[in-house]
C-alpha cells in the first residue's frame, strides 16, 4: 500500500512538471498519470526510467529547432503539448503490457512492453527530427517528393533518427534488466519495423484533409478558421490511430516470436 502511494506521488509529480514545461496539456497529464502508475506497478522504476527516456527524448526533439518546423507544424494534427489521445496512442500499450507483466510473471509481456516503447521512440524521433531534413522527402504511396511533414513520407535523416530511437531503448533496456543480446536486437528491430508500419499505415490509411481557402493538404480538421476537407484515408483514422496500430502489431509479433524461440 506504501509503495502504491509512493508510486503514485512519483507519476503525479512526474506529470505535474511535465504540464509546467507545457510538455503535456491537462489532459495529458491525467492520462500521463495512469501510465505512468501502470508503468511503476507492472515494472518498477526500471522500466519507469525507460519510459522517462522515451518521453523526455521525445518532448526534447519536438521543441528543438522549433523556428524551422513552421511548414511542418501547418499540416500536423499535433502540437509539441501532448493530449491524452497522444499519451494513450504511445503510452497505452506499455501500460498495459507492463500490467499483464506484473500479473503473469511471463518475460514474453516485458518484451513486449520494451518493443512498444521502442516503436513509439522510433516514430517519434523520426518525425520530430524528419521533417528537419534538408531536402524534401519521397512519399511511399507516389514516389514523388512531397512537403516536410507529411504522413508516409521518408527521408534518409528521418530513417536514422528512427533506428536510433529504437536502438536508444533497446540498449537501455538491456543495461537496466539484463536482457541477452539476442533479445537486446529484436526489441530494436521491432521497434524499428513499427515506425516502417507506421509510416506504411500514414501513406495507405490515414485521413488527410485539405483546407478549401488556401489549398494545402493537412492532418488537421480545421484550417484558416473553416472546417477541412477529407480527400484521402479512413475518416476515423487519424494520427493517433496510426501511433496505436503499428505499436500493437510490432507488439504482437514480438510476443509471437518470443513464444516460439523460449
Ligand atoms: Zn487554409
Amino acid at each position: 500500500m506504501i509503495k502504491a502511494i509512493i508510486y503514485f506521488l512519483i507519476t503525479f509529480a512526474g506529470a505535474l512538471f511535465a504540464y509546467k514545461e507545457k510538455a503535456l496539456s491537462q489532459s495529458g497529464a491525467i492520462a500521463a498519470c495512469f501510465v505512468g502508475f501502470a508503468v511503476l506497478i507492472g515494472t518498477g522504476w526500471r522500466g519507469f526510467l525507460i519510459l522517462g527516456l522515451f518521453f523526455a527524448s521525445s518532448s526534447f526533439f519536438s521543441t528543438y529547432k522549433k523556428h524551422l518546423k513552421k511548414t511542418a507544424e501547418e499540416k500536423l494534427a499535433n502540437t509539441s503539448r501532448r493530449n491524452w489521445a497522444q499519451v494513450a496512442a504511445n503510452g497505452g500499450a506499455p501500460a498495459v503490457f507492463s500490467l499483464v507483466y506484473a500479473f503473469t510473471s511471463n518475460e514474453v509481456f516485458l518484451y513486449a512492453f520494451f518493443v512498444s516503447i521502442a516503436a513509439a521512440a522510433s516514430d517519434t524521433w523520426a518525425s520530430e527530427l524528419g521533417v528537419l531534413s534538408k531536402g524534401r522527402p519521397v512519399h511511399i504511396a507516389t514516389l514523388k517528393r512531397c512537403a516536410p511533414g507529411t504522413s508516409g513520407a521518408i527521408s534518409s535523416f528521418g530513417t536514422a533518427a528512427s533506428a536510433a530511437g529504437a536502438t536508444l531503448i533497446a540498449f537501455v533496456a538491456f543495461f537496466l534488466f539484463n536482457l541477452s543480446v539476442p533479445v537486446m536486437l529484436m526489441i530494436g528491430l521491432f521497434g524499428l519495423l513499427g515506425s516502417v508500419a507506421d509510416t506504411l499505415l500514414g501513406a495507405f490509411v490515414q485521413v488527410e484533409y485539405t483546407c478549401p481557402v488556401c489549398g494545402i493538404q493537412t492532418e488537421k480538421k480545421e484550417h484558416c478558421l473553416g472546417r477541412t476537407i477529407r480527400v484521402s484515408g479512413v475518416t476515423w483514422f487519424n494520427n493517433e490511430a496510426v501511433n496505436s496500430t503499428s505499436i500493437l502489431i510490432v507488439s504482437f509479433l514480438c510476443i509471437i516470436t518470443s513464444l516460439n524461440i523460449t
